[in-house]
């Protein structure tokens, strides 16, 4: 009996290459222009398949993961899996994989481009140079914000909260600015103490402090509203904050009030509470920067976490550990040392 991955969207050729070159059969059930199928159609899919490569942020609740018990793994297509439910994946035995490092470079790029672009109101003098309205001195200003030392010389301070992977790219980056930069991550105080030209605070010690704050840790259920009317309240007026780790790390409402009273000055994201929907408020905004969720979004990045989807998806099928597992411990649950039996 052959063996499928099912891939609910438009996968990227390469990715599909690595699958066709095994004898696993792909199964694809997107529309004809990469639409995502319905909750209905998922479950349906995930029946009849071996393996799932869900799409990054494409929801795989408990109800597509229940569909089929004996499903060998989950192997997202991203290095965030909060949209997938791993618990129940984890009781029922089946192990989820992701695509950490071949997006890290790229995703801290983007970042660096939306705090430049934020502090610089590029997108807004770029319009205004496009509108014809531009007739030379007198006419409407983009007073910007220094990322580097600027006029007065003095060191702007980058708040980075998630000091993994991203973080430390964009502290990489940050060095050609000559920035102080301070940082919070609860689980990385040993590597920030042995990291040179990184200190580490506590979050409000890094919110009072940050000329510029970018979030680059998971959602989880600590994580989840991070950013709240509180701790914006803590930040400077002058402040501008950077999200392209998760929506829902950011209360969305109460960022739209700060921006709109002028508690901080800006804010550059890439990712929603509610993604493709945007607050009410916030598309009103003109000290923000909005990006449809594009972090990772290049060719070259995406061809290669393609090509780690499909690698994990074909070490699940043939109940091989795959290079990135999230759920380690699913390998000693009963409920999979039961399927290694029967298989
Ligand atoms: P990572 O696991 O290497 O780093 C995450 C860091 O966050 C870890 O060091 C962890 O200790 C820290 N962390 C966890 N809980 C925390 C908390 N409560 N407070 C502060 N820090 C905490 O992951 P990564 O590869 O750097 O990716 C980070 C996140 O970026 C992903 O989980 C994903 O959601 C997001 N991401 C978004 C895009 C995009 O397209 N916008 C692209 C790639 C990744």
């Amino acid at each position: 009996m052959s063996q499928g991955i099912l891939v609910p969207w438009a996968m990227l050729e390469i990715g599909k290459e690595v699958i066709k070159k095994t004898k696993a059969e792909l199964i694809l059930i997107h529309g004809p222009k990469g639409e995502l199928p319905t909750l209905k159609e998922l479950i349906e899919g995930v029946r009849n398949a071996d393996v799932l490569i869900p799409r990054g942020t494409q929801a795989v609740p408990r109800e597509v993961i229940m569909a089929n018990p004996n499903l060998r793994g989950i192997a997202n297509y991203g290095v965030g899996y909060d949209s997938i439910d791993v618990s129940s994946a984890t009781q029922l035995g089946i192990p989820v994989t992701n695509t950490p490092g071949v997006l890290t470079e790229t995703t801290a790029d983007l970042a660096w481009a939306l705090l430049m672009a934020t502090a610089r109101k590029i997108p807004q003098a770029h319009n205004y140079a496009l509108s014809g309205q531009w007739r030379g001195p007198g006419g409407k200003v983009f007073m910007g914000q220094d990322i580097g030392p600027g006029g007065s010389n003095r060191a702007k301070v980058l708040g980075i909260i998630g000091f993994g992977r991203i973080g430390q790219a964009v502290m990489r980056r940050s060095k050609g600015f000559k920035m102080k930069v301070i940082t919070y991550d609860p689980f990385m105080k040993e590597k920030i103490e042995q990291t040179k030209g990184v200190e580490y605070r506590e979050l409000d010690g890094l919110l009072k402090k940050s000329d510029f704050i970018t979030l680059h840790c998971p959602l989880t259920k600590e994580t989840h509203h991070l950013i709240g009317g509180k701790e914006l309240e803590m930040m400077k007026p002058t402040a501008i904050l950077i999200n392209t780790s998760r929506g829902p790390v950011v209360d969305e409402r109460a960022l739209v009030s700060a921006l709109k009273s002028g508690k901080i000055a800006g804010a550059g994201l890439d990712v929603y509470e509610r993604e493709p929907h945007l607050s009410p408020g916030l598309t009103r905004l003109d000290n923000v920067v909005l990006l449809p969720h594009i972090g990772s979004l290049t060719k070259d990045t995406r061809e290669q976490m393609a090509v780690v989807a499909a690698k994990n998806a074909i070490a699940m099928l043939r109940r091989k550990r795959p290079p990135n597992i999230v759920n380690p411990e699913v390998f000693e649950s009963p409920s999979y040392l039961r399927k290694l039996r029967t298989y």
